[in-house]
């Protein structure tokens, strides 16, 4: 249970390795046995310096204990779309994640139109370009608050 000891370790290095791995991965095997621990990484993790240049790296944190709720709850891997950033269509539907059925005039600032291929749910997704490329998820049909 290597990425459950990287979590705890206090490591900056390791608390982030884990953190990548969790985001990037729809493996049940590497995400289900850290599910009954989000709440013991959260506590280990929540008063770490993890830096991170133009956004904290404890943010990326938090979208990673986010999504081991989200599967604690027996949501869909989706869920997990609106909030960060770094969610890029193209390569989600590369990734076979999503079907992109729409898009706006190619260019930096574009629209996509992406369906989940798990669930069906659609989302607009607003690129932008602000010290690196963005990528905002929001569901349709779901009104969100700022
Ligand atoms: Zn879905």
């Amino acid at each position: 249970m290597t990425l459950l000891e990287d979590f705890l370790s206090g490591e900056t290095d390791r608390v982030l390795h884990a953190t990548w791995e969790v985001l990037g991965s729809r493996d049940p095997d590497l995400v289900d046995p850290l599910v009954p621990h989000a709440a013991r990484i959260r506590r280990a993790t929540e008063k770490l310096d993890l830096g991170g240049l133009i956004r904290p790296n404890s943010a990326n944190v938090d979208f990673a204990l986010t999504k081991l709720e989200h599967r604690g709850q027996g949501l869909c891997w989706c869920e997990d779309y609106p909030g960060p950033l770094h969610w890029d269509p193209e390569r989600e539907q590369k990734a076979g994640n999503v079907r992109i059925l729409s898009t706006s005039e190619p260019g930096w600032s574009m629209t996509y139109e992406c369906a989940c291929t798990v669930c069906g749910r659609v989302f607009d997704v607003e690129q932008g370009d602000h010290h690196f490329t963005w990528w905002r998820w929001r569901p349709r049909g779901v009104k969100r608050g700022t």
